[in-house]
């Protein structure tokens, strides 16, 4: 046997049979078993460290291995491929691979540099592109692609990387984006674990609206798990356990049997009335965005959708400025929640929701996002607009749209303006608009909380959007792991913030919901409706869990709850009076 795979039977040998758990945060309940996929983005990182002299022989045998692979994987798709332009392509890169100078120059930066596989390759090829860019001049653009492209892929054959995502794998990932997580969902993906990430990041939120049990900000899976491992993922609290032993693995499939009869339980819940045992009514609503979650929302009896995410649109760049394509979308949306009310949000595009490296800032979320960015692009923002308004024509009364990130009245002016234009325009194409689509904002910047009233005067409903509400009241950036401990929407600041929002809307006959991640904790829902709040929006696999525990409890008792999350002084406080209530059930 090789040195390189008996190294590698060794190390894996060392952990195999070794139960292990891990932890993070609990980003998508539900538990599952299988077997993991590892996945990496498309370029590795390269070690900057210094082999031994003794060690150069495993590394280059490493990058003669890396190389038969990446030919073997070329030669399969030369075979498959009838285009004409592809195979010449792939035949170059094969030939590149077959270069002896190249074999030459890596063993020669292992060996003479003690540079490690990975680093030697990254530095080649690096002088390679230098020499090519040279010689070819204008058309180094296309070439030098193609040339990376060989690179990355001996890269991640070194780092035992790919993305061999297999059906129905658990998948562990360093972090993932909102668009990856997408991706995934079609793919059958059975869990998500991430080493980075909060439980509110946007991609979190998106593996929850796709019921992928999920853990995330573990900070350490990817370096213990290997491709294939068995693991169990609890997303209720957070817990990976690697390689389960016997009895853990029983538990947990013991559990996985209640979680079925529990989900057997709740849809017959979710037919009962949505009243407090005392009478209050209150709503639940549905925050999705993709017309496949809506069957998840109407099996729990949401009543529409309290926040419809458009980012995808945006993402799926192809499509955002299409407004066919646009009304399609909103009209499915519309015609799977007949009779309720949906509530179309605005592009909130920047933060953590930017495809590529596009529009790169320091401070992402303090910067130019949602609104902000909206305004300045008024082709963006009117055709979006203009797919909204037109689709009202079929669904009068049903439509809202909400706008994301306003920190200013100016930007709500602006955009009223915006609007009219758009109104009028559709009006003179004969087009029989819904003239009245109330207009709300997403309070989600302190300021605007701070001076609810006034915000309030210039709106048809308020949405407190409590996930970067509480980023930016407590400066805890909501995605960092490494302050997600600090990162609570429960914290007594915060419950101050809503009884001032919920208390302006009231003075000024305008309704305000929550649709931050918030209200899906069933004993803050409680508070949250103690405090005069009863629409609340929510990611549809928690619906039944709210539901219950607000049937079970009376409005009185609700009131007292959010008085006393109000006198709290410290999260210690609030989880006490949490647990309080909580064994109470
Ligand atoms: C929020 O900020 O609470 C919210 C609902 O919006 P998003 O999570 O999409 O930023
Ligand atoms: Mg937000």
């Amino acid at each position: 046997m090789d040195l390189v795979k008996s190294t590698r039977m060794e190390m894996s040998n060392q952990v195999n049979n070794t139960e292990m758990y891990i932890t993070g945060a609990p980003a998508c309940p539900g538990i599952v078993i299988g077997n993991t996929s590892l996945y990496q983005r498309a370029r590795p990182h390269v070690s900057d460290t210094q082999i031994t002299d003794d060690e150069t022989e495993v590394h280059i045998h490493k990058f003669y291995e890396a190389l038969d692979i990446a030919e073997e994987e070329l030669e399969a798709l030369l075979e498959n491929t009838d285009m004409e332009d592809l195979a010449d392509l792939i035949e170059m890169q094969i030939a590149i691979l077959k270069d002896p100078e190249l074999h030459n120059r890596i063993e020669q930066e292992i060996s003479a540099n003690n540079k490690p596989v990975d680093a030697a390759i990254e530095s080649i090829f690096r002088n390679y592109l230098q020499v090519i860019r040279e010689n070819h001049g204008e058309t180094f653009q296309n070439k030098s692609v193609d040339i990376s492209d060989i690179r990355d892929r001996l890269l991640q054959i070194i780092h035992n990387k790919r993305d061999d995502i297999k059906e129905g794998a658990i998948l562990v990932a360093r972090e993932l984006s909102p668009r990856e997580v997408i991706s995934f969902s079609n793919r059958n993906i059975k869990g998500l674990i991430t080493d980075r990430g909060g439980a509110t990041s946007h991609a979190a939120i998106i593996a929850r609206s796709m019921n992928i049990p999920t853990v995330v900000g573990t900070q350490r899976a990817t370096e213990v798990i290997n491709s294939d491992d068995e693991v169990v993922l609890d997303g209720r609290n957070g817990e990976v356990v690697v390689h389960p032993k016997d009895e853990t693995r029983e538990k947990y499939k013991s559990l996985i049997e209640q979680q079925f009869k529990r989900q057997a339980d709740f849809e017959s819940l979710c037919k009962k009335p949505n009243e407090t045992s005392d009478g209050k009514t209150f709503s639940l609503q549905a925050n999705i965005e993709f017309a496949e979650e809506l069957s998840i929302a109407n099996k729990y009896q949401a009543e529409g959708v309290g926040l419809l995410r458009t980012e995808s649109i945006y993402l799926s760049r192809k499509h955002f400025q299409n407004i066919p394509q646009q009304v399609a979308f909103y009209k499915s949306i519309l015609e799977l929640t007949t009779p309720h009310q949906v509530t179309i949000r605005l592009f909130d595009v920047g933060g953590d929701k930017f495809f590529g490296d596009e529009g790169k800032e320091q401070n992402p979320f303090l910067g130019w996002r949602g609104i902000r960015m909206l305004l300045e692009q008024p082709e963006l923002l009117k055709n979006q607009l203009r797919a909204i308004i037109k689709t009202s024509e079929d669904f009068v009364g049903r439509i809202r749209i909400l706008v994301p990130m306003v920190s200013t009245i100016d930007e709500i002016r602006k955009l009223k303006d915006i609007i009219s234009e758009v109104q009028n325009e559709l009006l003179n194409e004969g087009i029989d608009i819904d003239k009245d689509i109330p207009l709300g904002l997403m309070v989600e910047v302190p300021s605007v909380a701070l001076k609810a009233d006034l915000f309030a005067r210039h709106a048809d409903f308020l949405s407190i959007g409590t996930n970067d509400l509480t980023q930016y009241v407590l400066a805890v950036d909501r995605g960092n792991e490494r302050i997600s401990n600090l990162y609570d929407q429960r914290h007594p600041a915060i419950w101050r913030l809503i009884k001032e929002v919920a208390e302006a809307g009231e003075r000024n006959g305008v309704p305000v919901s929550v649709c931050g991640e918030l209200a899906s904790d069933p004993i803050a829902a409680s508070c949250l409706m103690g405090l005069g709040i009863n629409a609340l929006s929510m990611n549809a696999v928690v619906l039944p869990s709210v539901k219950q525990v607000l049937r079970s409890n009376s409005y009185i008792e609700m009131q007292q709850l959010a008085e006393k999350v109000l006198a709290a002084e410290t999260m210690d406080d609030i989880d006490n009076i949490f647990s309080n209530w909580e064994t109470k059930e």
